[in-house]
Protein backbone atom coordinates (compact mmCIF):
# COMPACT_ATOMS: atom_id res chain seq x y z
CA UNK A 1 0.00 0.00 0.00
CA UNK A 2 2.87 2.20 1.16
CA UNK A 3 4.14 2.45 -2.68
CA UNK A 4 1.20 4.02 -3.67
CA UNK A 5 2.05 7.39 -2.33
CA UNK A 6 4.16 9.77 -4.14
CA UNK A 7 6.40 10.15 -1.84
CA UNK A 8 8.57 6.66 -2.59
CA UNK A 9 7.95 7.08 -6.41
CA UNK A 10 9.99 10.87 -5.76
CA UNK A 11 12.44 8.62 -3.47
CA UNK A 12 12.69 6.24 -6.55
CA UNK A 13 13.84 9.61 -8.61
CA UNK A 14 15.77 10.97 -6.26
CA UNK A 15 18.19 7.30 -6.79
CA UNK A 16 18.26 7.71 -10.10
CA UNK A 17 19.53 11.54 -9.66
CA UNK A 18 22.21 10.75 -6.96
CA UNK A 19 23.30 7.48 -9.09
CA UNK A 20 23.74 9.52 -12.53
CA UNK A 21 25.11 12.25 -11.67
CA UNK A 22 28.40 13.28 -10.06
CA UNK A 23 28.09 15.09 -6.28
CA UNK A 24 30.71 17.87 -5.68
CA UNK A 25 29.17 19.59 -3.01
CA UNK A 26 31.89 19.46 -0.18
CA UNK A 27 29.20 18.83 2.52
CA UNK A 28 27.52 15.82 0.89
CA UNK A 29 27.99 12.12 1.25
CA UNK A 30 27.32 8.53 0.87
CA UNK A 31 26.48 6.45 3.78
CA UNK A 32 26.80 2.53 3.87
CA UNK A 33 23.96 -0.22 3.19
CA UNK A 34 24.31 -0.63 7.34
CA UNK A 35 24.13 2.97 8.45
CA UNK A 36 20.80 2.91 6.04
CA UNK A 37 19.72 0.07 7.66
CA UNK A 38 20.11 1.53 11.38
CA UNK A 39 18.20 4.54 10.90
CA UNK A 40 15.43 3.13 8.94
CA UNK A 41 14.83 1.34 11.89
CA UNK A 42 12.16 0.31 14.70
CA UNK A 43 14.57 2.32 17.13
CA UNK A 44 12.65 5.11 15.72
CA UNK A 45 9.84 3.98 17.92
CA UNK A 46 11.48 4.32 21.33
CA UNK A 47 11.29 7.09 24.02
CA UNK A 48 15.08 7.66 25.98
CA UNK A 49 15.06 10.97 27.17
CA UNK A 50 18.26 11.14 29.31
CA UNK A 51 21.53 9.20 29.09
CA UNK A 52 22.69 5.79 29.50
CA UNK A 53 21.60 4.61 33.32
CA UNK A 54 19.73 8.23 33.63
CA UNK A 55 16.58 7.93 31.68
CA UNK A 56 13.28 9.13 32.30
CA UNK A 57 11.09 6.41 30.32
CA UNK A 58 11.54 2.51 31.20
CA UNK A 59 12.30 0.01 28.68
CA UNK A 60 15.40 0.81 28.12
CA UNK A 61 17.82 -2.36 28.26
CA UNK A 62 18.69 -2.32 24.71
CA UNK A 63 18.80 1.50 23.93
CA UNK A 64 21.43 1.59 26.77
CA UNK A 65 23.75 -0.43 25.15
CA UNK A 66 23.45 1.48 21.62
CA UNK A 67 24.13 4.94 22.69
CA UNK A 68 26.97 3.72 24.95
CA UNK A 69 28.47 1.91 22.03
CA UNK A 70 27.98 5.08 19.96
CA UNK A 71 29.72 7.36 22.79
CA UNK A 72 32.56 4.61 23.25
CA UNK A 73 32.99 4.37 19.12
CA UNK A 74 33.44 8.64 19.41
CA UNK A 75 35.56 8.91 21.90
CA UNK A 76 37.96 6.26 20.39
CA UNK A 77 38.12 7.77 17.14
CA UNK A 78 38.66 11.36 18.48
CA UNK A 79 40.70 10.14 21.49
CA UNK A 80 38.27 12.42 23.99
CA UNK A 81 37.64 11.93 27.42
CA UNK A 82 33.49 12.50 26.88
CA UNK A 83 31.61 12.23 23.60
CA UNK A 84 27.84 13.49 23.77
CA UNK A 85 25.92 11.60 20.40
CA UNK A 86 22.51 13.20 20.87
CA UNK A 87 23.11 16.49 19.09
CA UNK A 88 20.16 16.34 16.35
CA UNK A 89 22.87 18.39 13.69
CA UNK A 90 25.15 20.34 13.93
CA UNK A 91 24.07 23.25 14.43
CA UNK A 92 22.58 21.89 18.04
CA UNK A 93 25.61 20.74 18.93
CA UNK A 94 27.01 23.97 18.11
CA UNK A 95 24.11 25.60 20.31
CA UNK A 96 24.75 23.61 23.06
CA UNK A 97 28.22 24.25 23.79
CA UNK A 98 27.53 28.10 23.84
CA UNK A 99 24.94 27.35 26.15
CA UNK A 100 26.88 25.18 27.98
CA UNK A 101 29.93 28.03 28.95
CA UNK A 102 28.15 31.43 27.95
CA UNK A 103 25.60 33.88 29.53
CA UNK A 104 23.35 35.63 27.39
CA UNK A 105 25.88 38.86 26.13
CA UNK A 106 28.85 36.81 26.75
CA UNK A 107 31.13 37.40 23.69
CA UNK A 108 32.45 34.46 21.23
CA UNK A 109 35.16 35.18 18.54
CA UNK A 110 34.57 33.41 16.01
CA UNK A 111 35.96 32.99 12.18
CA UNK A 112 33.43 35.32 10.33
CA UNK A 113 30.93 34.32 7.69
CA UNK A 114 31.97 36.05 4.35
CA UNK A 115 35.51 34.56 5.36
CA UNK A 116 34.32 31.32 5.43
CA UNK A 117 32.92 30.44 8.74
CA UNK A 118 29.33 28.30 9.60
CA UNK A 119 25.93 30.58 9.83
CA UNK A 120 26.08 28.67 13.32
CA UNK A 121 29.47 30.79 14.09
CA UNK A 122 27.42 34.44 15.05
CA UNK A 123 25.81 35.34 11.61
CA UNK A 124 23.16 37.62 12.40
CA UNK A 125 19.94 35.77 11.19
CA UNK A 126 20.58 32.91 13.99
CA UNK A 127 19.03 32.82 17.75
CA UNK A 128 22.79 32.44 18.93
CA UNK A 129 23.45 36.13 17.82
CA UNK A 130 20.67 37.48 19.49
CA UNK A 131 21.48 35.72 22.73
CA UNK A 132 25.44 36.10 22.74
CA UNK A 133 27.79 38.80 21.25
CA UNK A 134 29.74 37.33 18.29
CA UNK A 135 32.80 39.10 17.37
CA UNK A 136 34.02 37.75 13.83
CA UNK A 137 38.00 37.25 12.65
CA UNK A 138 38.96 37.13 9.14
CA UNK A 139 41.34 35.52 6.59
CA UNK A 140 44.82 37.09 4.89
CA UNK A 141 45.11 37.58 1.56
CA UNK A 142 46.81 34.23 1.39
CA UNK A 143 43.59 32.60 2.63
CA UNK A 144 45.09 31.61 6.63
CA UNK A 145 43.36 32.48 9.77
CA UNK A 146 44.42 36.13 9.99
CA UNK A 147 45.88 35.20 13.93
CA UNK A 148 47.23 38.30 14.30
CA UNK A 149 43.42 39.97 14.22
CA UNK A 150 42.43 36.89 16.60
CA UNK A 151 45.26 37.92 19.23
CA UNK A 152 43.87 41.62 18.30
CA UNK A 153 40.59 41.23 18.91
CA UNK A 154 40.95 38.43 22.12
CA UNK A 155 42.57 40.75 24.00
CA UNK A 156 40.12 43.94 23.34
CA UNK A 157 36.86 42.02 23.53
CA UNK A 158 37.87 38.90 26.46
CA UNK A 159 36.08 36.20 24.88
CA UNK A 160 34.71 33.27 26.62
CA UNK A 161 34.77 30.84 23.54
CA UNK A 162 37.55 31.28 21.02
CA UNK A 163 36.10 28.79 18.30
CA UNK A 164 37.91 27.76 15.31
CA UNK A 165 35.98 26.20 12.39
CA UNK A 166 34.87 26.58 8.63
CA UNK A 167 32.87 25.58 5.90
CA UNK A 168 35.09 27.20 3.47
CA UNK A 169 38.68 27.44 4.46
CA UNK A 170 41.36 25.30 2.53
CA UNK A 171 44.14 25.89 4.73
CA UNK A 172 44.98 23.53 8.49
CA UNK A 173 44.04 25.79 11.17
CA UNK A 174 47.10 26.05 13.71
CA UNK A 175 45.40 25.12 16.76
CA UNK A 176 48.98 25.32 18.68
CA UNK A 177 48.48 29.36 17.78
CA UNK A 178 45.29 29.80 19.24
CA UNK A 179 45.65 28.01 22.66
CA UNK A 180 49.00 30.23 23.23
CA UNK A 181 46.34 33.15 22.31
CA UNK A 182 43.83 31.90 24.96
CA UNK A 183 46.48 31.25 27.46
CA UNK A 184 47.96 35.11 27.18
CA UNK A 185 44.17 36.67 27.24
CA UNK A 186 42.62 34.40 30.18
CA UNK A 187 45.30 35.85 32.22
CA UNK A 188 44.32 38.94 30.94
CA UNK A 189 40.66 39.09 31.50
CA UNK A 190 40.71 36.73 34.72
CA UNK A 191 38.15 34.03 33.25
CA UNK A 192 39.09 30.68 31.73
CA UNK A 193 37.92 30.94 28.14
CA UNK A 194 37.16 27.96 26.28
CA UNK A 195 38.47 26.51 23.20
CA UNK A 196 35.83 25.11 20.72
CA UNK A 197 36.51 23.71 17.36
CA UNK A 198 33.50 23.15 14.71
CA UNK A 199 35.13 20.43 12.74
CA UNK A 200 31.59 19.32 10.65
CA UNK A 201 33.29 19.45 7.49
CA UNK A 202 37.03 17.70 8.02
CA UNK A 203 36.20 15.61 11.16
CA UNK A 204 36.62 12.55 8.73
CA UNK A 205 39.96 13.70 7.96
CA UNK A 206 40.70 13.77 11.44
CA UNK A 207 39.17 10.47 12.09
CA UNK A 208 41.29 9.18 9.23
CA UNK A 209 44.39 10.65 10.41
CA UNK A 210 45.37 13.41 7.50
CA UNK A 211 44.25 16.04 9.54
CA UNK A 212 45.67 17.62 13.59
CA UNK A 213 43.27 17.21 16.21
CA UNK A 214 42.14 20.10 18.28
CA UNK A 215 41.54 17.76 21.09
CA UNK A 216 45.19 16.98 21.07
CA UNK A 217 46.59 20.81 20.74
CA UNK A 218 44.73 22.16 23.91
CA UNK A 219 41.31 22.62 22.82
CA UNK A 220 38.82 21.37 25.27
CA UNK A 221 35.61 20.82 22.75
CA UNK A 222 35.33 19.82 19.52
CA UNK A 223 31.55 19.74 17.78
CA UNK A 224 31.01 18.39 13.79
CA UNK A 225 28.26 17.15 11.85
CA UNK A 226 28.51 13.44 11.53
CA UNK A 227 26.89 13.49 7.78
CA UNK A 228 29.80 15.16 6.18
CA UNK A 229 33.26 13.32 6.01
CA UNK A 230 32.31 11.50 9.19
CA UNK A 231 29.97 9.22 6.12
CA UNK A 232 26.80 8.49 9.06
CA UNK A 233 23.39 9.66 9.45
CA UNK A 234 22.51 13.28 9.32
CA UNK A 235 23.18 14.03 12.64
CA UNK A 236 25.44 16.44 15.39
CA UNK A 237 28.48 15.05 17.57
CA UNK A 238 30.44 17.11 20.80
CA UNK A 239 33.50 15.38 22.06
CA UNK A 240 35.82 17.16 24.84
CA UNK A 241 38.55 16.88 27.48
CA UNK A 242 37.82 17.41 31.27
CA UNK A 243 36.26 15.29 33.91
CA UNK A 244 32.94 13.28 33.85
CA UNK A 245 30.46 12.68 35.87
CA UNK A 246 26.98 12.39 36.66
CA UNK A 247 24.37 14.88 34.71
CA UNK A 248 21.96 14.97 37.11
CA UNK A 249 23.88 17.41 39.26
CA UNK A 250 25.26 20.73 37.63
CA UNK A 251 28.80 20.96 38.48
CA UNK A 252 30.68 23.95 38.85
CA UNK A 253 31.12 26.05 36.20
CA UNK A 254 35.04 25.53 35.11
CA UNK A 255 36.67 23.97 31.89
CA UNK A 256 37.54 20.87 33.94
CA UNK A 257 33.50 19.82 34.02
CA UNK A 258 32.87 20.78 30.76
CA UNK A 259 32.09 17.27 29.56
CA UNK A 260 29.01 17.49 31.87
CA UNK A 261 28.57 20.71 31.74
CA UNK A 262 27.52 19.92 27.75
CA UNK A 263 25.74 16.31 28.84
CA UNK A 264 23.37 18.93 30.46
CA UNK A 265 23.45 22.03 28.04
CA UNK A 266 22.22 19.43 25.21
CA UNK A 267 19.08 17.61 27.67
CA UNK A 268 17.53 19.40 28.95
CA UNK A 269 19.01 22.26 28.08
CA UNK A 270 18.52 22.33 24.10
CA UNK A 271 16.84 18.98 23.14
CA UNK A 272 14.22 16.69 24.31
CA UNK A 273 14.37 13.26 23.47
CA UNK A 274 17.02 11.63 21.39
CA UNK A 275 16.69 9.94 17.85
CA UNK A 276 17.94 6.31 19.16
CA UNK A 277 17.95 5.42 15.43
CA UNK A 278 19.76 7.69 14.69
CA UNK A 279 22.23 7.14 17.49
CA UNK A 280 22.42 3.80 16.02
CA UNK A 281 23.75 5.01 12.88
CA UNK A 282 26.11 7.17 14.26
CA UNK A 283 27.56 4.15 15.97
CA UNK A 284 27.93 2.07 13.09
CA UNK A 285 29.58 4.95 10.95
CA UNK A 286 31.88 5.48 13.57
CA UNK A 287 33.02 1.66 13.65
CA UNK A 288 33.41 1.92 9.57
CA UNK A 289 35.33 4.74 10.61
CA UNK A 290 37.76 3.48 13.11
CA UNK A 291 38.63 0.55 10.38
CA UNK A 292 42.18 1.12 8.33
CA UNK A 293 40.34 1.69 5.66
CA UNK A 294 38.52 4.81 6.38
CA UNK A 295 42.47 6.05 6.65
CA UNK A 296 42.66 5.05 2.87
CA UNK A 297 40.20 6.75 2.26
CA UNK A 298 40.40 9.97 4.20
CA UNK A 299 44.13 10.21 2.12
CA UNK A 300 42.59 9.98 -0.91
CA UNK A 301 40.10 12.36 -0.66
CA UNK A 302 43.05 14.76 -0.27
CA UNK A 303 44.76 13.51 -2.75
CA UNK A 304 41.57 13.85 -5.21
CA UNK A 305 40.93 17.74 -3.75
CA UNK A 306 44.74 18.74 -4.74
CA UNK A 307 44.72 16.88 -8.44
CA UNK A 308 41.42 18.75 -9.42
CA UNK A 309 42.76 21.62 -7.49
CA UNK A 310 46.38 21.89 -9.76
CA UNK A 311 44.12 20.89 -12.35
CA UNK A 312 41.61 23.60 -12.34
CA UNK A 313 44.33 25.95 -12.04
CA UNK A 314 46.39 24.53 -15.14
CA UNK A 315 42.89 25.18 -16.86
CA UNK A 316 42.82 28.99 -15.86
CA UNK A 317 40.24 28.70 -13.08
CA UNK A 318 41.36 31.47 -10.03
CA UNK A 319 41.20 29.56 -6.62
CA UNK A 320 40.78 31.15 -2.89
CA UNK A 321 44.22 30.40 -1.03
CA UNK A 322 45.50 29.19 -3.83
CA UNK A 323 44.43 25.42 -3.66
CA UNK A 324 43.86 23.32 -0.90
CA UNK A 325 45.14 21.65 2.04
CA UNK A 326 41.86 19.68 3.10
CA UNK A 327 38.84 18.30 1.04
CA UNK A 328 37.50 21.81 0.30
CA UNK A 329 38.12 24.12 -3.09
CA UNK A 330 36.69 27.43 -3.97
CA UNK A 331 36.98 29.01 -6.96
CA UNK A 332 36.70 32.66 -8.32
CA UNK A 333 34.57 32.06 -11.07
CA UNK A 334 34.01 35.96 -11.00
CA UNK A 335 37.62 37.05 -11.20
CA UNK A 336 38.57 34.41 -13.39
CA UNK A 337 35.83 34.56 -16.17
CA UNK A 338 33.27 37.16 -15.69
CA UNK A 339 30.93 34.88 -14.58
CA UNK A 340 28.94 34.65 -10.89
CA UNK A 341 28.58 31.55 -8.97
CA UNK A 342 24.88 31.11 -9.29
CA UNK A 343 24.70 31.00 -13.23
CA UNK A 344 27.61 28.48 -13.00
CA UNK A 345 25.88 26.46 -10.14
CA UNK A 346 23.01 26.56 -12.83
CA UNK A 347 24.76 25.38 -15.79
CA UNK A 348 26.87 23.17 -14.10
CA UNK A 349 23.66 21.58 -12.25
CA UNK A 350 22.23 20.88 -16.45
CA UNK A 351 24.80 18.40 -16.55
CA UNK A 352 24.63 16.14 -13.48
CA UNK A 353 27.46 18.14 -11.53
CA UNK A 354 25.76 19.12 -8.12
CA UNK A 355 27.80 21.90 -5.97
CA UNK A 356 27.15 25.49 -4.43
CA UNK A 357 27.51 28.96 -5.55
CA UNK A 358 29.53 30.31 -2.90
CA UNK A 359 30.62 33.72 -1.23
CA UNK A 360 34.28 34.54 -0.93
CA UNK A 361 35.84 36.96 1.43
CA UNK A 362 35.13 40.32 0.49
CA UNK A 363 32.61 39.43 -1.79
CA UNK A 364 30.02 41.97 -3.22
CA UNK A 365 27.60 39.67 -5.45
CA UNK A 366 25.96 39.43 -1.70
CA UNK A 367 24.71 36.17 -0.67
CA UNK A 368 22.07 35.46 -4.08
CA UNK A 369 24.72 36.42 -6.69
CA UNK A 370 27.98 35.49 -4.75
CA UNK A 371 31.32 35.38 -7.12
CA UNK A 372 32.83 31.76 -6.34
CA UNK A 373 31.62 28.33 -6.39
CA UNK A 374 32.48 26.00 -3.54
CA UNK A 375 33.44 22.33 -3.99
CA UNK A 376 34.84 19.13 -2.49
CA UNK A 377 35.59 15.27 -3.05
CA UNK A 378 34.28 13.21 0.23
CA UNK A 379 31.53 11.70 -1.82
CA UNK A 380 33.27 11.26 -5.91
CA UNK A 381 35.65 9.49 -3.30
CA UNK A 382 33.28 7.38 -1.45
CA UNK A 383 32.58 6.28 -5.06
CA UNK A 384 35.84 5.41 -5.84
CA UNK A 385 36.28 7.95 -8.49
CA UNK A 386 40.68 8.70 -8.61
CA UNK A 387 42.85 11.03 -10.43
CA UNK A 388 42.07 9.94 -13.44
CA UNK A 389 38.50 11.14 -12.98
CA UNK A 390 39.01 14.36 -11.57
CA UNK A 391 41.45 15.15 -14.42
CA UNK A 392 37.80 14.46 -16.74
CA UNK A 393 35.98 16.48 -13.81
CA UNK A 394 38.02 19.46 -14.69
CA UNK A 395 37.67 18.98 -18.43
CA UNK A 396 34.09 19.36 -17.79
CA UNK A 397 33.91 22.30 -15.32
CA UNK A 398 36.20 23.88 -18.05
CA UNK A 399 33.49 23.25 -21.03
CA UNK A 400 30.42 23.88 -19.15
CA UNK A 401 32.46 27.31 -18.08
CA UNK A 402 33.05 28.37 -21.60
CA UNK A 403 29.39 27.74 -22.36
CA UNK A 404 28.48 29.89 -20.04
CA UNK A 405 30.59 32.74 -21.04
CA UNK A 406 28.92 31.82 -24.49
CA UNK A 407 26.04 32.25 -23.37
CA UNK A 408 26.20 35.46 -21.12
CA UNK A 409 23.47 34.39 -19.06
CA UNK A 410 20.91 32.00 -17.36
CA UNK A 411 18.77 32.14 -20.67
CA UNK A 412 21.27 32.14 -23.12
CA UNK A 413 21.74 28.96 -22.23
CA UNK A 414 18.88 27.53 -24.13
CA UNK A 415 20.98 28.11 -27.47
CA UNK A 416 23.51 25.59 -26.14
CA UNK A 417 20.76 22.37 -24.89
CA UNK A 418 22.98 20.40 -27.65
CA UNK A 419 26.46 20.93 -26.25
CA UNK A 420 24.99 20.73 -22.64
CA UNK A 421 22.90 17.18 -23.33
CA UNK A 422 26.55 15.66 -24.60
CA UNK A 423 28.22 16.90 -21.28
CA UNK A 424 25.67 14.98 -19.81
CA UNK A 425 25.79 12.07 -21.56
CA UNK A 426 29.44 11.70 -20.71
CA UNK A 427 29.27 12.33 -16.84
CA UNK A 428 25.74 10.09 -16.29
CA UNK A 429 27.88 7.27 -18.21
CA UNK A 430 31.25 7.65 -15.91
CA UNK A 431 28.68 8.42 -12.80
CA UNK A 432 26.92 4.71 -13.76
CA UNK A 433 30.47 3.33 -13.96
CA UNK A 434 30.90 4.26 -9.91
CA UNK A 435 27.47 2.70 -8.30
CA UNK A 436 26.08 4.83 -5.03
CA UNK A 437 26.49 2.95 -1.83
CA UNK A 438 23.52 1.65 -0.38
CA UNK A 439 21.84 2.10 -3.81
CA UNK A 440 21.25 -1.48 -5.68
CA UNK A 441 22.47 -0.83 -9.55
C1 LIG B 1 27.61 21.92 8.15
C2 LIG B 1 28.13 22.72 9.26
C3 LIG B 1 27.37 22.96 10.42
C4 LIG B 1 25.89 22.67 10.52
O1 LIG B 1 25.50 21.40 10.43
P1 LIG B 1 23.93 21.07 10.31
O2 LIG B 1 23.90 19.62 10.61
O3 LIG B 1 23.54 21.43 8.91
O4 LIG B 1 23.21 21.88 11.31
C5 LIG B 1 27.96 23.61 11.47
N1 LIG B 1 29.23 24.03 11.39
C6 LIG B 1 29.98 23.86 10.29
C7 LIG B 1 31.37 24.37 10.27
C8 LIG B 1 29.46 23.21 9.18
O5 LIG B 1 30.20 23.08 8.09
Amino acid sequence: MAKQDPIFELIDAEKKRQSEGLELIPSENYVSANVLKAMGSILTNKYSEGYPGKRYYGGQENIDPIETLAIERAKELFHADHANVQPHSGANANEAVYFSWCEPGDTILAMSLPAGGHLTHGSPVTRSAKIYNFVGYGVTKEGDIDYDEMERLAKEHHPKIILVGFSAFMKIPDFDRVQKIADEVSREAGHEILLMADMAHVAGLIAGGVHPNPLEHGFQVMTTTTHKTLRGPRGGLIVSMGKVSSPLRKPEHTLENIPTLIDRAVFPGTQGGPLEHIIAAKAVAFEEDLQPEFADYARSVVENAQVLATELQRLGFKLQGGGTENHLILIDVKDSYGIDGKFYEIALDRVGLTLNANALPSDKGGAFRPSGVRLGTPAMTTRDLGAEEMLKLAGWMKQVLDICVAAGDEDGLGGHVAELDAIRAEVRELALNFPVPGIEK
